[in-house]
């Protein structure tokens, strides 16, 4: 091949046409969308050599790119001077004749074979070109490559066969050298080929080819191994987990090899117009070129997410590769990626970002970073070959991944295993978080006592204690329990069993219309609902990530588990572990049809899958395990500390203002009473009551849950406020809230609550209005529009259930 000529290297005032465009994917796309496609003609306004940037036109306007981008365009030059041999019988413009080349070279496709030795490179190369090239254990001293060209389908293939590599690391001389022609080359297809009887191994060259996002055809190669073996693949659907075609060949022999060089032409076609669809096998299309990203787990994508932005500061790096890619090397510390860097302005900041992460991982996981990111790449692999490979019963296999997954994973004894785990969790946070919770109860009691004691009785005394002190007191006593809840789910998620878990439930979970991932922000989502939303970013697709966002709020979050306790202690002291639970299935029985019905209304179309990672087995660290507890509880410590207190605040003085001046020297406990009814709060309450009239509430039980939309928290709070059994009243009258609410009688001598009032509070405090914090987090996840959607959605149907379950109950009791 000589020279191909690129839009760096016309002149100035000079015209071409565009070929077409290299890079990788997003550089590519950028390119086309800016008008440079295949026969559009280009005029040189500037391009002063070594000079950035370069100015052209383009249909009409006027556009600048970089050199080094200008070099990943390829163009036929349109000056007479460079056409000499123009035949003199051509009778059309130099336009036409050019067009005519560019067809001809827009029908020239370079591929690359890139593979581990032995994999059948030469083989393929062999039988496709022609050529008899040797075959066998590559044993050489130089490292070469080999062209071949030959043609298919009108189109000309050159291909190129590289020495094998197991990696793409800086290792061996054959890697640097398939680096360097991936870099510099710009082939428009690399070939990967993998031997299919051992494709762990294989596969960890391909997450490093998807890293980057060049276009991309995978040949399965000794696919008559894989047959005679008893193992199954499916590898449509391995096709559609990676986003580019895999076709099963077999070199030997040559099978398949037709089938390999019409995926590499569609590929090729697909990308140099930017269109994505493909049809697999079965006659089923799908997206085949879409670049999809490695999922390296929180903290490594947190350090991908940061160096990323510092390299993007340079925007002369980044077109030329992916900057994921980049941002990955740089944190491996890639000597050749360090040397393209050297000479940005902000050099020093990507190097002390790079190597601050890095050195945390090697400190953390106690390896050298490139074990922890290969053993991040075995996690993908293993999960994309989990959903996609099926074993040979009969065979002893133990090299594919680990042997605690055929326990953890299997279908019989994973869900015991599972739900034992869940129960343990459970177990951990209510049982033992029992003991610091009575602690700090104590504590606030002891606090209001002292309070009481050493302040002068007054308005700021009250302030303190019945707002300040009751308010937080009462979600204070949550915290050990949330502690413990991230604890427990940390030590699942450090260990890598939560992963599992996730793969375990993906079937269940979609007939749900939910993926497996969208378990984890489930389970969180009993803890507290802010870092469950969060947590639901492990989900690839919009659809997925959006549904589980809109039905976290549904589990029952432990904000919520006060209120329950106290009803179901005063209307169902015999039944109160069975309603409980009720409650809580109840809630993820909504989740559940919610999402089915979002799935059938809105989000018809089902996305394209993605790999669920199985990450390795770890022993966990007490520093990682509370790091990543406090990294889930921090958001609704925050909360506490200024929502829930700012909302005591308020309640109370709604409550105290205006003041009833007590001339008719009423008892203290009516006085209590007489004062709430004057207050703003009771006015309002009283204002809003017809609504909550249906379920079965009065205005009291309002006002709580009007107060529980800041948080859910509040709820117990203010009902403790409002019922009455704030100091001064206990005082004379010292029954617990529970006997309170049992005894208490509106003014026609009725009982206040009956067991299916108090049921219904409980359904709808657990369906109502998700609190301020989350749907502030679902706005900032999945947008404004959709946190409106939420806040109204769960508020109606809360009401509609609450209503109906509460007219139903009336007529049948
Ligand atoms: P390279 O190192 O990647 O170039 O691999 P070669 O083409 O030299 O092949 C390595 C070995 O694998 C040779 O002995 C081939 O005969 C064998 N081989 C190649 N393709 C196949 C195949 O599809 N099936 C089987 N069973 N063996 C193959
Ligand atoms: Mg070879």
């Amino acid at each position: 091949m000589e020279h191909q000529l690129t839009l760096a290297d016309i002149q100035t005032g000079n015209r071409c046409m565009i070929v077409k465009v290299h890079g990788h994917g997003g550089f590519r796309h950028r390119i086309l969308e800016l008008g440079f496609v295949r026969g559009e003609v280009v005029s040189v306004l500037k391009n002063a050599p070594l000079q950035d940037p370069v100015e052209y036109e383009i249909m009409g306007t006027h556009v600048s790119l970089r050199h080094a981008e200008a070099q990943k365009i390829d163009v036929v030059s349109l000056s007479e001077s460079d056409h000499p041999d123009i035949d003199k019988d051509f009778h059309g413009t130099i336009e036409e004749h050019v067009r005519l080349e560019v067809e001809k070279l827009s029908k020239e496709i370079t591929v690359a074979l890139v593979g581990n030795p032995n994999c059948g490179k030469t083989s393929l190369f062999n039988y496709a070109t022609g050529m008899r090239e040797k075959v066998g254990n590559y044993s050489g001293v130089t490292v070469d490559s080999k062209v071949g060209t030959f043609h298919h389908r009108g189109f000309t293939i050159n291909l190129v066969d590289l020495p094998g590599t197991y990696s793409l690391t800086e290792y061996s001389p054959e890697e640097l050298y398939v680096r360097d022609y991936l870099d510099n080359q710009s082939p428009d297809i690399v070939l990967n080929i993998v031997n299919a009887g051992n494709l762990e191994r294989n596969l960890y060259l391909t997450t490093q080819l998807i890293d980057r996002n060049q276009p991309m055809v995978m040949a399965l190669n000794m696919y008559d191994e894989l047959q005679r073996s008893g193992d199954k693949l499916d590898h449509d659907a391995l096709a559609r987990l990676l986003g580019f075609p895999v076709v099963p060949v077999i070199a030997r022999t040559g099978w398949g090899i037709d089938n390999v060089l019409e995926a590499i032409v569609s590929t090729y076609e697909l990308t140099t117009t930017n269109a994505h669809k493909h049809t697999d096998s079965k006659g089923e299309q799908y997206d085949c070129i879409r670049h999809i990203h490695i999922n390296y787990g929180a903290d490594m994508e947190a350090a991908i997410a940061e160096v990323k932005s510092l390299i993007n500061l340079n925007d002369d790096k980044r077109g030329l590769f992916h900057t994921r890619y980049l941002a990955l090397k740089l944190i491996e510390h890639d000597k050749t990626t360090l040397e393209q860097f050297a000479g940005c302005a902000n050099y020093s900041d990507i190097l002390a970002a790079a190597d601050r992460y890095r050195k945390q991982f090697e400190k953390e996981y106690d390896e050298d970073i490139t074990s922890v990111i290969s053993d991040l790449r075995f996690g993908f692999i293993r999960g994309a070959l989990g959903e996609t490979y099926q074993t040979n019963t009969r065979r002893e296999k133990t090299e594919m991944g680990y042997a605690l997954d055929r326990v953890l994973t299997n279908r019989w004894m994973g869900f015991p295993i599972l739900f034992l785990f869940m129960f343990l969790m459970f177990e951990v946070t209510f049982v033992i978080g029992a003991y610091p919770q009575e602690w700090i109860e104590q504590g606030m009691e002891a606090l209001s006592g002292w309070l009481r004691h050493v302040m002068p009785a007054g308005m700021l005394t009250d302030l303190l204690v019945d707002g300040v002190v009751a308010g937080m007191g009462a979600v204070l006593v949550f915290v050990p329990q949330i502690l413990l809840l991230f604890l427990c789910i940390s030590v699942m998620e450090d260990t890598g069993y939560m992963a599992r878990a996730a793969f375990l439930m993906d079937k269940l979970m979609h007939r749900m219309g939910l993926h497996g991932k969208s378990f984890i922000p489930y389970i969180i989502g009993f803890g507290c609902s802010v870092p469950a939303v969060l947590a639901a970013r492990t989900l690839e697709n919009p659809r997925d990530r959006i549904l589980t966002v809109l039905t976290v709020p549904f589990i029952s979050c432990s904000a919520r588990l006060p209120v329950y306790l106290l009803l179901v202690a005063a209307f169902f002291p015999r039944h109160q572990a069975l309603v409980l639970l009720a409650i809580y299935l109840i809630g993820l029985l909504i989740a559940i049809l919610t999402s089915l019905l979002l799935s059938k209304v809105h989000f018809k179309k089902q996305d394209n899958p993605f790999v669920m990672e199985l990450p390795p087995y770890r022993v966990p660290t007490l520093r990682n395990s509370l790091i990543h507890t406090w990294d889930k509880a921090k958001e609704w410590l925050e909360r506490v500390s200024t929502v829930v207190l700012i909302a005591s605040v308020i309640i109370w003085a709604l409550g105290y203002f205006p003041r009833v001046d007590n001339r008719e020297q009423v008892d203290a406990s009516d006085l209590a009473t007489l004062q709430l009814e004057q207050s703003y709060l009771g006015r309002l309450g009283h204002g809003i009551e017809p609504v909550f009239r249906p379920m079965g509430m009065e205005w009291r039980s309002g006002i709580s849950l009007l107060a529980g939309c800041a948080a859910k928290e509040v709820i117990a709070s203010s009902m403790a406020v409002l019922y009455g059994v704030d100091a001064e009243t206990v005082e004379d009258n010292p029954q617990p809230l529970a006997e309170r609410l049992r005894t208490i009688k509106d003014a026609d001598g009725n009982p206040l609550f009956t067991g299916l009032s108090a049921f219904c509070m409980m359904l709808f405090v657990l369906l109502y209005f998700p609190c301020i914090s989350t749907l502030a987090t679902i706005r900032k996840e999945i947008g404004r529009g959709w946190m409106y959607f939420s806040a109204i959605y769960s508020t109606v149907v809360a009401w509609v259930i609450a209503s109906a379950v509460y007219q139903v109950g009336l007529l049948l009791l």
